[in-house]
């Protein structure tokens, strides 16, 4: 079973309007996929992160000239040597491979990763809450309203990006909406010192439909992060930006976080993002992917959460949410399965049992230009 070919597919959006959250406006929207094929036949798809002309000369001069005729089993040799490379690329080609495997067993992915546990796993409506409009909390809350009307009940809003008093107001203003019918999660994208986190108290236990605090301070500023925990109204989430069993295991060492986010294309394997929420569960912590970039590698993520227990004893059972991203992106619309009612049905079908829409990545190929 050697590796007969592999394609790059990089897709280029430019956005109608920016939207953003604490670091700034984006303009566009990118997605990298790759295909890997087989002597055999069998395909495998996975996805990358980063600028594109990074990716496709990477892979183009690099990648797929060490990757064709070697054999697609190998994958955690093949996978450790493009990551000394480039760790994002690695992380693509370890999905691919590993979906060539779950094909090869003709068996759904969930399968290989010990079964799904569940039918289906929440979702929760993602936002970039910031758009350039004055009155900019006003089209947070028509987003958030047409979510909530799609069937979302769970909502993560941007803070840290603007004034606390004009955040706060926008928060409070989107509570007096809901009226607490929906969950929130605030993410500050580490905009803030300690003391400045801590004057978000008085709005917190004001309510009590939140899900989480995201990320308010800088990662490693772990001694802040535990001594935030001691006394804190609602739980504390971050580790999007983690790659590593390492750094994870230094945040739970510390008693950092309540809720683990890492993200299947920022680790450096998929099998490193597996081993990082099972390692959660078993340490007794919650695990709520972080999937804000990318559509296929948010199916992977979907599908290994498929396969958690319960995080707790509690009934009904619950399972921690995936993130969606509800913002313009046409790449949302690539893969067969969407969420109803803020829930993903986890795909049953072979490998990982989703089928692209080769039209749409046909006629959002990036066109090669430089983009900033
Ligand atoms: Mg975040």
């Amino acid at each position: 079973m050697r590796i007969e070919r592999l394609e790059t597919f990089p897709l280029l959006y430019k956005l109608a309007r920016p939207y953003g959250d604490a670091n700034g406006y984006k303009k566009y929207r990118s997605c990298f996929l790759i295909k890997i094929t087989t002597s055999s036949g069998l395909t495998g798809w996975g996805e990358c992160v980063d600028w594109l002309p990074t990716l496709e000369i990477g892979f183009q001069q690099r990648i797929i000239p060490f990757l064709l005729g070697k054999q697609a089993t190998d994958r955690n040799q093949l996978v450790s040597t493009v990551s000394k490379w480039h760790r994002r690329s690695a992380a693509g080609v370890s999905m691919a491979l590993t979906a060539i495997l779950a094909e090869r067993a003709a068996l759904p992915l969930a399968d290989l990763w010990g079964g799904s546990r569940w039918q289906e796993v929440p979702v929760y409506a993602s936002f970039q809450s910031y758009t350039p409009e004055p009155d900019w909390p006003h089209v947070s809350r028509k987003m958030a309203e047409k979510a909530v009307a799609e069937g979302f009940t769970q909502l993560k809003v941007k803070i840290g990006g603007r004034s606390l008093a004009e955040d706060q107001q926008h928060i409070e203003q989107l509570q007096q909406t809901f009226a607490g019918q929906v969950q929130l999660a605030l993410d500050a994208n580490q905009s803030y010192d300690f003391a400045t986190t801590k004057s978000w108290r008085s709005l917190l236990v004001a309510w009590s439909n939140w899900m989480w605090l995201e990320e308010p301070m800088p990662l490693d500023q772990r001694e802040d992060y535990q001594r935030l925990r001691t006394d804190w109204p609602i739980p504390i989430a971050g580790g999007e930006n983690l790659t590593s069993m390492r750094d994870f295991v230094a945040l739970i060492q510390q008693g950092s976080l309540d809720i683990f986010q890492p993200d299947t294309m920022h680790c450096e394997q998929i099998d490193t993002y597996r081993e990082i929420v099972q390692f959660s569960r078993q340490a007794g912590l919650r695990v709520s992917p972080h999937a804000y970039d990318g559509a296929l590698s948010r199916m992977y993520a979907a599908i290994a959460q498929a396969c958690l227990a319960s995080w707790s004893k509690m009934e009904p059972a619950e399972l921690e949410p995936v993130e969606w991203d509800v913002m313009e992106n046409p790449f949302s619309r690539l893969l067969s399965v969407q969420p109803r009612n803020g829930r993903l049905a986890v795909p049953q079908g072979i490998g990982l049992g989703v089928e692209l829409d080769m039209e749409l990545i046909e006629s959002l190929r990036w066109d090669g230009q430089l983009y900033l």
